[in-house]
């Protein structure tokens, strides 16, 4: 039970990540990649602007309601700090 998450294994659920459909268990270590890794940040953040509409690129990027996760990207990508998510995202 690793929950070592490698650059290779990120790139292959780095689209689902960035859809928000990731399960809970596998985001946490894929956001904990994440946090140590500028490479891969710098995918998914390529992927959510690109995805279909998860932050939506508003300007000001406002965050859209109801979407924990769209909340937690517009914080992590347009505030630029990045909290912990919860363990129950
Ligand atoms: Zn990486």
């Amino acid at each position: 039970m690793s929950n070592d998450m490698t650059c290779e294994k990120l790139r292959e659920i780095g689209a689902e990540l960035a859809l928000g459909i990731l399960p809970g268990r596998e985001r946490a270590a894929a956001v904990a990649h994440l946090d140590r890794c500028a490479d891969c940040r710098e995918y998914v953040e390529q992927l959510t602007l690109v995805g279909d509409g998860l932050i939506g690129l508003l300007p000001g990027c406002e965050p859209p309601v109801e979407q924990d996760f769209a909340r937690f990207w517009v914080d992590y990508v347009c505030v630029g700090h990045r909290p912990l998510p919860p363990e129950n995202f």
